[in-house]
Protein backbone atom coordinates (compact mmCIF):
# COMPACT_ATOMS: atom_id res chain seq x y z
CA UNK A 1 0.00 0.00 0.00
CA UNK A 2 2.55 2.58 -1.18
CA UNK A 3 0.23 5.08 -1.64
CA UNK A 4 -1.30 4.85 1.70
CA UNK A 5 2.63 5.08 3.35
CA UNK A 6 3.20 8.60 1.17
CA UNK A 7 0.45 9.70 2.02
CA UNK A 8 1.23 9.56 5.96
CA UNK A 9 4.49 10.55 5.42
CA UNK A 10 3.63 14.04 3.72
CA UNK A 11 0.76 14.44 6.46
CA UNK A 12 2.98 14.07 9.62
CA UNK A 13 6.00 15.81 8.20
CA UNK A 14 3.40 19.05 6.88
CA UNK A 15 5.39 18.31 3.16
CA UNK A 16 1.89 18.20 1.50
CA UNK A 17 0.79 21.69 1.41
CA UNK A 18 4.22 22.59 -0.01
CA UNK A 19 3.90 19.92 -2.58
CA UNK A 20 0.32 20.87 -3.63
CA UNK A 21 1.38 24.32 -4.25
CA UNK A 22 4.20 23.40 -6.61
CA UNK A 23 1.29 21.05 -8.25
CA UNK A 24 -1.41 23.31 -9.03
CA UNK A 25 -4.69 21.05 -9.81
CA UNK A 26 -6.89 23.18 -12.20
CA UNK A 27 -10.36 21.35 -12.27
CA UNK A 28 -12.20 19.33 -10.14
CA UNK A 29 -11.95 16.23 -7.82
CA UNK A 30 -15.27 14.38 -7.62
CA UNK A 31 -15.78 12.35 -4.47
CA UNK A 32 -17.84 9.87 -4.48
CA UNK A 33 -19.52 7.91 -1.39
CA UNK A 34 -22.53 5.00 -1.47
CA UNK A 35 -23.55 4.37 2.11
CA UNK A 36 -22.43 6.51 5.27
CA UNK A 37 -22.46 4.25 9.13
CA UNK A 38 -21.12 1.35 10.19
CA UNK A 39 -21.70 -1.79 7.42
CA UNK A 40 -19.37 -4.22 9.63
CA UNK A 41 -22.46 -6.81 10.72
CA UNK A 42 -24.03 -5.63 7.93
CA UNK A 43 -26.00 -8.78 5.78
CA UNK A 44 -25.16 -6.96 2.84
CA UNK A 45 -22.80 -6.08 0.73
CA UNK A 46 -20.38 -4.39 2.92
CA UNK A 47 -18.57 -3.07 0.44
CA UNK A 48 -20.69 0.02 -0.24
CA UNK A 49 -20.22 1.26 3.43
CA UNK A 50 -17.84 4.20 2.53
CA UNK A 51 -17.45 6.10 5.96
CA UNK A 52 -18.62 6.00 9.07
CA UNK A 53 -20.86 8.78 10.31
CA UNK A 54 -18.03 10.19 12.38
CA UNK A 55 -15.28 9.88 9.85
CA UNK A 56 -18.22 11.49 6.87
CA UNK A 57 -18.21 14.35 9.31
CA UNK A 58 -13.93 14.60 9.60
CA UNK A 59 -13.75 14.57 6.02
CA UNK A 60 -16.64 17.61 5.78
CA UNK A 61 -14.94 19.66 8.55
CA UNK A 62 -11.77 19.30 6.74
CA UNK A 63 -13.12 20.33 3.01
CA UNK A 64 -14.67 22.99 4.04
CA UNK A 65 -11.71 24.74 5.57
CA UNK A 66 -9.65 23.79 2.64
CA UNK A 67 -11.77 23.43 -0.13
CA UNK A 68 -14.82 25.05 -2.28
CA UNK A 69 -17.38 22.49 -2.44
CA UNK A 70 -19.24 23.48 -5.42
CA UNK A 71 -22.28 21.84 -6.87
CA UNK A 72 -22.68 20.52 -10.31
CA UNK A 73 -24.24 23.98 -11.99
CA UNK A 74 -20.93 25.61 -10.71
CA UNK A 75 -18.37 22.82 -12.68
CA UNK A 76 -18.14 24.96 -15.60
CA UNK A 77 -17.31 28.02 -13.73
CA UNK A 78 -15.04 25.73 -11.88
CA UNK A 79 -13.49 24.31 -15.26
CA UNK A 80 -12.66 27.85 -16.12
CA UNK A 81 -11.72 29.21 -12.60
CA UNK A 82 -7.36 28.82 -12.61
CA UNK A 83 -7.43 29.89 -8.62
CA UNK A 84 -9.06 27.29 -5.76
CA UNK A 85 -9.52 24.22 -5.11
CA UNK A 86 -12.65 22.77 -6.34
CA UNK A 87 -14.40 19.59 -4.80
CA UNK A 88 -17.79 17.62 -5.70
CA UNK A 89 -19.18 15.95 -3.24
CA UNK A 90 -21.91 12.39 -4.93
CA UNK A 91 -23.18 9.83 -3.75
CA UNK A 92 -24.49 6.95 -5.52
CA UNK A 93 -27.80 4.69 -5.61
CA UNK A 94 -30.33 6.01 -3.03
CA UNK A 95 -29.90 4.36 -0.04
CA UNK A 96 -31.45 5.64 3.09
CA UNK A 97 -28.99 6.55 5.56
CA UNK A 98 -28.14 9.15 2.86
CA UNK A 99 -30.94 11.28 4.21
CA UNK A 100 -30.76 9.76 7.52
CA UNK A 101 -26.56 10.50 8.18
CA UNK A 102 -25.05 12.55 4.99
CA UNK A 103 -27.64 14.98 4.47
CA UNK A 104 -27.99 16.00 8.62
CA UNK A 105 -23.68 16.20 8.53
CA UNK A 106 -23.90 18.24 4.96
CA UNK A 107 -26.32 20.53 6.11
CA UNK A 108 -24.40 20.82 9.74
CA UNK A 109 -21.14 21.91 7.66
CA UNK A 110 -23.61 23.89 5.29
CA UNK A 111 -22.38 22.20 2.16
CA UNK A 112 -24.36 19.91 -0.46
CA UNK A 113 -24.14 17.16 -2.39
CA UNK A 114 -25.07 15.44 -5.61
CA UNK A 115 -27.64 12.24 -5.24
CA UNK A 116 -27.40 10.28 -8.43
CA UNK A 117 -30.43 7.86 -7.61
CA UNK A 118 -31.39 4.30 -9.47
CA UNK A 119 -35.32 5.30 -9.71
CA UNK A 120 -36.56 2.11 -9.62
CA UNK A 121 -35.05 1.20 -6.11
CA UNK A 122 -37.24 4.47 -4.90
CA UNK A 123 -40.22 3.56 -6.93
CA UNK A 124 -40.18 -0.51 -5.73
CA UNK A 125 -38.39 -0.55 -2.80
CA UNK A 126 -35.89 -3.72 -3.45
CA UNK A 127 -33.03 -5.99 -2.75
CA UNK A 128 -30.00 -4.35 -5.15
CA UNK A 129 -28.09 -7.41 -7.11
CA UNK A 130 -24.94 -6.65 -5.34
CA UNK A 131 -26.87 -6.63 -2.04
CA UNK A 132 -28.73 -9.93 -2.95
CA UNK A 133 -25.36 -11.98 -4.40
CA UNK A 134 -23.71 -10.76 -0.34
CA UNK A 135 -27.05 -11.76 1.42
CA UNK A 136 -27.03 -15.04 -0.51
CA UNK A 137 -23.15 -15.71 0.33
CA UNK A 138 -23.47 -15.04 4.00
CA UNK A 139 -27.34 -16.52 4.79
CA UNK A 140 -26.52 -20.18 3.43
CA UNK A 141 -25.61 -23.28 5.03
CA UNK A 142 -23.87 -24.92 2.24
CA UNK A 143 -20.26 -25.23 3.05
CA UNK A 144 -19.06 -24.97 -1.35
CA UNK A 145 -21.26 -23.38 -4.01
CA UNK A 146 -20.21 -24.80 -7.03
CA UNK A 147 -21.07 -23.10 -10.42
CA UNK A 148 -19.04 -25.01 -12.86
CA UNK A 149 -21.20 -23.12 -15.80
CA UNK A 150 -19.99 -19.49 -14.48
CA UNK A 151 -16.28 -20.26 -12.43
CA UNK A 152 -14.04 -22.88 -13.04
CA UNK A 153 -13.59 -24.27 -9.30
CA UNK A 154 -15.79 -24.32 -6.43
CA UNK A 155 -16.29 -21.59 -4.21
CA UNK A 156 -15.61 -22.52 -0.32
CA UNK A 157 -17.23 -20.93 2.30
CA UNK A 158 -14.59 -21.80 5.04
CA UNK A 159 -14.25 -19.73 7.94
CA UNK A 160 -12.71 -16.19 7.02
CA UNK A 161 -13.55 -16.76 3.18
CA UNK A 162 -17.21 -15.63 2.57
CA UNK A 163 -15.70 -11.82 2.02
CA UNK A 164 -13.62 -12.85 -0.54
CA UNK A 165 -16.77 -15.66 -2.18
CA UNK A 166 -18.59 -12.56 -2.26
CA UNK A 167 -16.14 -10.26 -3.99
CA UNK A 168 -15.50 -13.23 -6.34
CA UNK A 169 -19.57 -13.24 -7.23
CA UNK A 170 -19.30 -9.53 -7.41
CA UNK A 171 -16.66 -9.63 -10.38
CA UNK A 172 -18.26 -11.98 -12.27
CA UNK A 173 -21.86 -10.36 -12.51
CA UNK A 174 -20.86 -7.68 -13.35
CA UNK A 175 -18.62 -9.00 -16.17
CA UNK A 176 -21.89 -10.38 -18.18
CA UNK A 177 -23.84 -9.26 -20.22
CA UNK A 178 -27.56 -8.61 -18.80
CA UNK A 179 -29.37 -11.41 -19.49
CA UNK A 180 -26.27 -13.98 -18.64
CA UNK A 181 -26.56 -12.21 -15.25
CA UNK A 182 -29.80 -12.20 -14.52
CA UNK A 183 -28.99 -16.29 -14.90
CA UNK A 184 -25.86 -16.19 -13.20
CA UNK A 185 -28.16 -14.39 -10.30
CA UNK A 186 -30.47 -17.37 -10.90
CA UNK A 187 -27.90 -20.25 -10.94
CA UNK A 188 -26.73 -18.49 -7.78
CA UNK A 189 -30.08 -18.40 -5.30
CA UNK A 190 -30.22 -22.55 -7.21
CA UNK A 191 -26.72 -23.60 -5.53
CA UNK A 192 -27.07 -21.45 -2.25
CA UNK A 193 -30.52 -22.30 -0.99
CA UNK A 194 -30.73 -19.07 1.05
CA UNK A 195 -33.50 -17.26 3.07
CA UNK A 196 -33.78 -13.54 1.99
CA UNK A 197 -32.20 -11.06 4.87
CA UNK A 198 -34.52 -10.01 7.79
CA UNK A 199 -35.04 -6.38 6.61
CA UNK A 200 -37.72 -4.36 4.97
CA UNK A 201 -36.72 -2.74 1.83
CA UNK A 202 -38.64 0.21 2.15
CA UNK A 203 -35.59 1.16 4.67
CA UNK A 204 -33.21 0.60 2.50
CA UNK A 205 -33.90 3.25 0.33
CA UNK A 206 -35.16 6.82 0.02
CA UNK A 207 -38.94 7.68 -0.48
CA UNK A 208 -39.49 10.50 -3.26
CA UNK A 209 -40.68 12.30 -0.46
CA UNK A 210 -36.76 12.71 1.42
CA UNK A 211 -35.36 13.30 -2.27
CA UNK A 212 -38.15 16.47 -2.73
CA UNK A 213 -36.75 18.03 0.67
CA UNK A 214 -33.06 17.35 -0.08
CA UNK A 215 -34.08 19.27 -3.44
CA UNK A 216 -35.41 22.20 -1.26
CA UNK A 217 -32.29 22.04 0.93
CA UNK A 218 -29.84 22.82 -1.88
CA UNK A 219 -29.21 18.95 -2.95
CA UNK A 220 -28.70 17.85 -6.15
CA UNK A 221 -30.39 14.80 -7.60
CA UNK A 222 -29.24 12.99 -10.65
CA UNK A 223 -29.97 9.61 -12.61
CA UNK A 224 -28.19 6.44 -12.31
CA UNK A 225 -30.59 4.85 -14.32
CA UNK A 226 -33.94 2.69 -12.81
CA UNK A 227 -32.36 -0.60 -12.43
CA UNK A 228 -29.13 0.04 -11.55
CA UNK A 229 -28.04 -2.62 -15.41
CA UNK A 230 -24.87 -2.47 -16.46
CA UNK A 231 -25.59 -0.23 -19.73
CA UNK A 232 -22.70 -1.72 -21.82
CA UNK A 233 -23.85 -5.29 -21.13
CA UNK A 234 -27.37 -3.85 -22.70
CA UNK A 235 -28.63 -2.92 -25.98
CA UNK A 236 -29.08 0.30 -27.21
CA UNK A 237 -32.69 0.13 -26.79
CA UNK A 238 -32.71 -1.06 -23.61
CA UNK A 239 -30.26 1.57 -22.52
CA UNK A 240 -32.34 4.16 -23.88
CA UNK A 241 -35.44 3.40 -21.89
CA UNK A 242 -33.40 2.48 -18.69
CA UNK A 243 -31.60 6.35 -18.83
CA UNK A 244 -34.76 8.02 -20.29
CA UNK A 245 -37.48 5.98 -17.69
CA UNK A 246 -35.03 7.55 -14.48
CA UNK A 247 -34.98 11.02 -16.44
CA UNK A 248 -38.90 10.96 -16.67
CA UNK A 249 -39.15 9.97 -12.64
CA UNK A 250 -37.10 12.48 -11.62
CA UNK A 251 -38.89 15.05 -13.90
CA UNK A 252 -42.22 14.02 -12.76
CA UNK A 253 -41.20 13.76 -8.83
CA UNK A 254 -38.59 16.59 -8.05
CA UNK A 255 -39.88 18.58 -11.03
CA UNK A 256 -36.53 19.38 -12.25
CA UNK A 257 -34.43 17.55 -15.54
CA UNK A 258 -31.98 15.24 -14.96
CA UNK A 259 -28.99 17.33 -15.48
CA UNK A 260 -26.36 14.83 -14.42
CA UNK A 261 -25.96 11.45 -14.65
CA UNK A 262 -23.64 8.42 -12.99
CA UNK A 263 -22.75 5.20 -14.72
CA UNK A 264 -24.03 2.16 -13.05
CA UNK A 265 -20.70 0.08 -11.63
CA UNK A 266 -19.00 3.18 -13.56
CA UNK A 267 -15.69 1.39 -15.07
CA UNK A 268 -14.35 2.10 -18.16
CA UNK A 269 -16.13 -0.44 -19.96
CA UNK A 270 -19.54 -0.39 -17.63
CA UNK A 271 -20.45 2.32 -20.65
CA UNK A 272 -20.70 2.71 -24.19
CA UNK A 273 -20.93 5.13 -27.41
CA UNK A 274 -24.75 4.08 -27.07
CA UNK A 275 -24.95 5.26 -23.21
CA UNK A 276 -23.31 8.48 -24.07
CA UNK A 277 -25.68 9.04 -27.34
CA UNK A 278 -28.76 8.86 -25.03
CA UNK A 279 -27.44 11.29 -22.63
CA UNK A 280 -27.11 13.76 -25.12
CA UNK A 281 -30.13 13.35 -26.64
CA UNK A 282 -31.89 13.67 -23.26
CA UNK A 283 -29.58 17.19 -22.69
CA UNK A 284 -27.79 15.68 -19.77
CA UNK A 285 -24.91 18.01 -19.08
CA UNK A 286 -22.12 15.97 -17.25
CA UNK A 287 -22.05 12.20 -16.66
CA UNK A 288 -19.73 11.22 -14.45
CA UNK A 289 -17.65 7.77 -14.40
CA UNK A 290 -16.24 5.85 -11.04
CA UNK A 291 -12.63 4.31 -11.61
CA UNK A 292 -10.87 7.56 -10.23
CA UNK A 293 -8.88 10.11 -11.96
CA UNK A 294 -9.01 13.75 -12.16
CA UNK A 295 -11.54 16.42 -13.69
CA UNK A 296 -8.93 18.10 -15.35
CA UNK A 297 -10.24 21.62 -17.60
CA UNK A 298 -10.27 19.47 -20.58
CA UNK A 299 -12.60 16.62 -19.01
CA UNK A 300 -15.14 14.75 -21.10
CA UNK A 301 -18.34 16.01 -19.76
CA UNK A 302 -19.55 12.63 -20.61
CA UNK A 303 -16.54 10.73 -18.96
CA UNK A 304 -16.16 12.99 -15.39
CA UNK A 305 -13.96 11.13 -13.01
CA UNK A 306 -14.51 10.90 -9.26
CA UNK A 307 -12.63 9.22 -6.87
CA UNK A 308 -14.04 6.12 -4.53
CA UNK A 309 -13.88 7.10 -1.25
CA UNK A 310 -13.33 3.78 0.56
CA UNK A 311 -13.46 3.12 4.73
CA UNK A 312 -9.61 2.30 4.66
CA UNK A 313 -8.89 5.49 3.02
CA UNK A 314 -7.32 7.47 6.19
CA UNK A 315 -7.09 11.05 6.96
CA UNK A 316 -4.15 11.70 5.21
CA UNK A 317 -4.75 9.55 2.18
CA UNK A 318 -8.43 11.37 2.11
CA UNK A 319 -6.77 15.22 2.02
CA UNK A 320 -4.07 14.03 -0.06
CA UNK A 321 -6.55 12.45 -2.95
CA UNK A 322 -8.29 16.29 -2.81
CA UNK A 323 -4.66 18.50 -2.37
CA UNK A 324 -2.72 16.23 -4.96
CA UNK A 325 -5.49 14.80 -7.11
CA UNK A 326 -2.96 14.20 -9.86
CA UNK A 327 -0.97 11.93 -7.60
CA UNK A 328 -3.25 10.13 -5.13
CA UNK A 329 -6.34 10.58 -7.36
CA UNK A 330 -5.23 8.73 -10.61
CA UNK A 331 -7.31 6.04 -11.69
CA UNK A 332 -7.59 3.11 -9.95
CA UNK A 333 -6.08 0.92 -12.77
CA UNK A 334 -3.14 3.24 -13.28
CA UNK A 335 -2.23 2.44 -9.81
CA UNK A 336 0.62 -0.25 -9.23
ZN1 LIG B 1 -24.40 2.46 -8.28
Amino acid sequence: MKLRKLASFLDKSHLRPLLAACMPARGIVGLNYHRIGDGSRSELDRGLWSASEEGFDQQLAWLKLNSDVISPAEIDLARRDSSGRHVLITFDDGYKDNYDCAVPTLRRHGLTATFFIATGFIDDPRLAWWDEIASQIRRTDRDEIDLPQWLPQPQRLVVGQREAVIRTMLRKFKSLPGDQAKRFLADLRDATQASPPSLHHEDLWMSWDMLREMDAAGMTIGGHTVNHIVLSGSSAAEQWTEISTCAARIETEIGKRMDYFSYPVGNRNSFNQDSIECLRKLGVAYAFSYYGGFAGINANRYDMPRVAIEPYIDRGWFRAIVELPRLFGRPQDAIA
